[in-house]
């Protein structure tokens, strides 16, 4: 059975029974930026129906290959599948035109406010595409991006993967220990899980799949997408803000 946010703050089943103030001040939290901060997949599904008229939905997107997997079914070769994949993942200049994912920067202004932070903990990195003209990199494009959307956030709480040879969820895992985060907010069910099993915090996993509910982790929390939209933090930030007044 999985825990609503809310009942972990504070609710009937909850020991804690804190305002989410005091909460956040004990349980440090961070998160991760693709498809939690930024809404990757919407502008990687929007640019993808432009170019092959068709009608996916961000929703649809279940993994990060399926772009691939939709291209091959409109007749590109591999090879060409996998081009389109790279640019619609990694170019920067087009990752940059993503959108806030609605309640994030919310929530992150509510908690900055408050004199506690938010730090991201992202495995965004280079990848070598050939078009792009703003940014040269992922990292320029997204400090950027920040900068627009969520200014009182600083540089040094936005922790990117240096290393390149370790995988994106052990980088996790080990920046959310070495911060000791209490609570981490994630879209992707690899990574959840292996923050799961490698640290103590309490994970939100922003995901419509079901894999991990009853596997018998005490700390996750999962909030599913709702009315076709991606699961977003806006029900929770609402939520919050009432303890405000
Ligand atoms: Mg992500």
């Amino acid at each position: 059975m999985l825990l609503d946010i809310e009942k972990v703050i504070q609710g009937p089943e909850s020991s804690l029974n804190l305002n989410p103030e005091t909460f956040f001040k004990i349980y440090k939290p961070l998160r991760d930026f693709d498809n939690v901060t930024s809404a990757t997949h919407e502008i990687v599904v929007n640019e993808f129906n432009k170019i092959f008229g068709t009608k996916y939905l961000p929703i649809d997107v279940r993994h990060w290959n399926v772009v691939r997997d939709w291209a091959m079914e409109k007749g590109l070769n591999k090879r060409d599948a996998e081009e389109i994949e790279t640019h619609l993942w990694f170019n920067p200049d087009f990752l940059f035109k993503a959108k806030p994912i609605p309640g994030t920067c919310e929530l992150s202004y509510w908690l900055y406010e408050k004199g506690l932070n938010f730090p991201i903990i992202t495995s965004r990195k280079d990848v070598y595409v050939p078009y792009h003209n703003r940014f040269n990199t992922v990292k320029e494009a997204t400090l950027e991006w920040m900068k627009i959307y969520e200014p009182w956030v600083p540089q040094k709480d936005i922790h990117f993967q240096e290393n390149s040879e370790m995988p994106g969820n052990y980088f996790k895992a080990f920046m959310i220990n070495k911060l000791a985060g209490g609570i981490y907010f994630e879209d992707s069910l690899d990574h959840a899980q292996t923050v799961l099993d490698y640290t103590d915090a309490i994970v939100v996993c922003l995901s419509d799949k079901m894999n991990l509910d009853n596997m018998g982790y005490k700390n996750l929390v999962r909030i599913a997408s709702a009315g076709g939209n991606m699961p977003n933090l806006l029900p929770f930030y609402d939520w919050i803000s009432r303890f405000d007044s």
